[in-house]
């Protein structure tokens, strides 16, 4: 199963910005359409069927695995979750190019299949500045956090085959770099060995920050 149709998949490690950049890049651009993952998992207060995700069982999730309906999945902190191929036609049938927002495992499994793909991972400018930003949102418990800047961190040691890199410093900044890879074709600003040096960066920030190792030892007295 290949596509061979643009698409571009955006990753980041969670609390870095993409939704908070994808959002206004799909709002202003209406060429452009956010595919809807199938997920397993419960449905959260204000969220959609069919906009957020499609809920749907575990029978029936790891169905569409077996009957090879799925371009990717993952299991993305507990909860299973998919991009279905459908997503990709149903989107390419408006005359729209479909934008897949899926972790680092899932651009791994899917770009075998995506013959033109332009894969973007977004970056953090440190790695306090994640923490605080997931703190700021207010949306998970010190424990999902905890996990999520953990997952973070194995991203960032992941995230070497994609194509652009930006840094979501400035908000204003990171979009209208992500605009132009999107909508006018540009290269971003980083090279990628450039991007390789500050997720060498950000993981040295994770072996030796204090904040960091405060935080650890707090999370394993709990
Ligand atoms: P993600 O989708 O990557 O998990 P979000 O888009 O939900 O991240 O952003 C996490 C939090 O960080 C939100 O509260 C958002 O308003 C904030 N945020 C996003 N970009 C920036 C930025 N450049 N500077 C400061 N805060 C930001
Ligand atoms: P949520 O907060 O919605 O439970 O989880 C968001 C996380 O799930 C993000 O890391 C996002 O990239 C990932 N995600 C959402 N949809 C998919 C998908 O279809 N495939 C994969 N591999 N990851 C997904």
């Amino acid at each position: 199963m290949r596509y061979q149709g643009k698409v571009f998949v955006i990753s980041a490690p969670s609390g870095t910005g993409k939704t908070t950049l994808n959002r206004r890049l799909v709002q202003e651009n209406p060429s452009l359409e956010f595919t809807v993952s199938y997920t397993a998992r419960k449905r959260r207060d204000g969220e959609q069927d069919g906009v957020d995700y499609h809920f749907i069982s575990e029978e029936e999730f790891r169905n569409r695995v077996k009957r090879n309906e799925m371009l990717e999945w993952a299991e993305v902190f507990g909860d299973l979750k998919g991009t279905g191929v459908d997503e990709l036609k149903r989107i390419q049938n408006k005359g729209r190019v479909p934008i897949l927002e899926i972790d680092v495992q899932g651009w791994t499994n899917a770009r075998i299949y995506l013959d033109n793909a332009v894969s973007i991972f977004i970056l953090p400018p440190t790695a306090q500045s994640l923490w605080n930003r997931l703190e700021k949102r207010g949306t998970d418990t010190l424990d999902k956090r905890w996990r999520r800047i953990n997952t973070a961190k194995k991203e960032i040691e992941s995230a070497l085959h994609y194509h652009e890199f930006i840094i979501n410093n400035d908000l204003e900044t990171a979009y209208k770099e992500l605009r132009g890879i999107v909508i006018d074709g540009d290269k971003s600003q980083m090279s990628s060995e450039d991007a390789k040096q500050h997720c060498q960066k950000l993981l040295q920030e994770f072996d030796t920050a204090s904040w960091f190792h405060q935080l650890k030892a707090n999370m394993v007295q709990l």
